[in-house]
């Protein structure tokens, strides 16, 4: 999945990286995609009690993207096979009156994952340099030096055990368009419609911009970027199992030795 990877100091091009592409798994269709999802699935699932049994690391998943970009799907699909005592799923909305009175990274930090779990952050303070910036929420030197805040903030976090992963899932302004007409049009998808959405919508290459800068200024060795092509559901979700299976698989988890011998013990 280095095919997906941002170099240290890659100037990342959003609009070079085609959001329908499959070419990780050329030869599968959204059939048999399912079939090896499910081993993903459970091969997540082997490496999660692993990762818990191990407990000297955690593992910190970023999700970004535009709204309708698939992070709820994302997540259904991919963690679906974990163990839920082990995942911590992170929804980051707009900060909340205890939120807005502390640096923008305190309500990040205080969800960080606990060795031996995985934290799952839809959305995150990548906010801070996108929405925050795009919408004039504070001025430009306030947000502009946060990019470095935020690669510090990683830095520290990877050296004291915690393994990050960011993946923006990216998707197409047509692509986009398609998904939010579903919201009004299925009457069971209108809970999720917010008019709102339709402003960003209007704001695209701003965003566009926005992430470029923030991925290029912050994929680093220990807390890589991955761009996912994401137009096509099925193909997200192999991309991102893949991605989360080699990374934890990178990271020579093993069960601890006991610290006595199992033959000395019987059992009446
Ligand atoms: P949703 O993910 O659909 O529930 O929407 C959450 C909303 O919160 C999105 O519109 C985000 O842009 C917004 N949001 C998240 N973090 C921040 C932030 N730090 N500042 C302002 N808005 C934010
Ligand atoms: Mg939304």
């Amino acid at each position: 999945m280095d095919l997906y990877r941002i170099e240290t100091g890659h100037r990342v091009d959003l609009s070079a990286i085609d959001p329908r592409e499959k070419s990780a798994y050329p030869n599968i269709r959204k059939g048999t995609s399912l079939s090896l999802l499910r081993e993903m699935n459970s091969e997540l699932s082997q490496l999660q009690r692993l990762l818990w049994a191990d407990g000297r690391h955690a593992l910190l998943v970023v999700l970004q993207a535009m709204d309708t970009g698939g992070k709820d799907g994302t997540i259904r699909k991919v963690f679906s096979g974990v163990n839920p005592q082990g995942v911590d799923v992170i929804g980051f909305g707009v900060p909340g009156p205890r939120e807005i009175e502390r640096d923008y990274l305190w309500r990040i930090h205080l969800r960080a994952p606990a060795r031996g779990r995985i934290a799952v952050f839809n959305r995150s303070h990548y906010e801070d340099v996108l929405v925050v910036r795009v919408n004039n929420v504070v001025p430009q030197d306030v947000w502009s030096r946060r990019y470095e805040h935020i690669a510090n903030f990683e830095a520290m976090l990877t050296d004291e055990g915690t393994v990050i992963v960011k993946i923006m899932l990216h998707i197409s302004k047509e692509e986009q368009k398609v998904r939010l007409q579903k919201r009004l049009d299925d009457p069971s998808k209108n809970y999720k419609f917010d008019p709102n959405d339709l402003a960003s919508r209007g704001k695209w290459d701003e965003y566009m911009e926005a992430y470029e800068d923030a991925i290029s200024r912050t994929s680093t060795q220990a807390a890589p970027w991955y761009v996912v092509p994401s137009d096509s559901k099925w193909y997200r979700n192999l991309v991102v199992s893949r991605i989360l299976v080699d990374t934890l698989k990178r990271m020579d988890l093993r069960y601890p030795d006991s610290d006595f011998d199992p033959s000395t013990f019987v059992i009446d």
